[in-house]
């Protein structure tokens, strides 16, 4: 598995120097180290963890964020099961999504399996932006996103607010 930090290190559970480094001058976050370092034990486990590259990680609200590298989501859509398994094994909900993405697909993959449907932004003149999307429908109860978390982890990561609105 591709990690921010060594994958010497991240098998023994210590970082060398240069990683130590890194964690100091803010390269590197402390979560960035600990999930490494959790998902490094799991690969046995989940074999698939293998091909994944792991950017970025973080916590929102006690749950977990990976950013991972291009592809990786497909990779793992075509294998039912990993999610729950590695929520699992983390004892945490865990959100995913390409960390070098473009605004659009980073958005899609956290809404999964929510489809959406059409999305603008809209920037102010602070400078800052906001993404106005769209998702078919009618929200019902049994709407399986938590949108205030994916708007959360959509601000933490990008600077984005995200406002979301069902159409029919
Ligand atoms: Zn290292």
């Amino acid at each position: 598995m591709k990690l921010p930090i060594c994958s010497f290190d991240a098998k023994i559970g210590v970082l060398c120097p240069k990683c130590e480094l890194k964690l100091r001058n803010g390269e590197l976050t402390r979560t960035d180290v600990d999930i490494s370092f959790m998902l490094a034990k799991l690969v046995g486990k989940l074999p698939l963890l293998d091909k994944i590259t792991l950017k970025r990680a973080l916590e929102v609200d006690g749950e977990i964020v990976l950013l991972l590298g291009q592809g990786d989501i497909s990779l793992i859509r075509s294998n039912p099961g990993f999610v729950e398994e590695l929520q699992t094994a983390l004892g945490r909900r865990v959100w995913l999504t390409e960390g070098e993405s473009d605004d659009r697909k980073f958005i899609e993959s956290l809404i999964f399996p929510a489809r959406v449907m059409t999305m603008n932004t809209v920037w102010l003149p602070d400078g800052s932006k906001i993404m106005k999307v769209n998702i078919p429908g009618r929200r019902t109860s049994k709407f399986p996103i938590d949108l205030e978390k994916v708007k959360r982890i959509v601000k933490e990561t990008r600077g984005i607010d995200l406002v979301v609105r069902f159409e029919r």
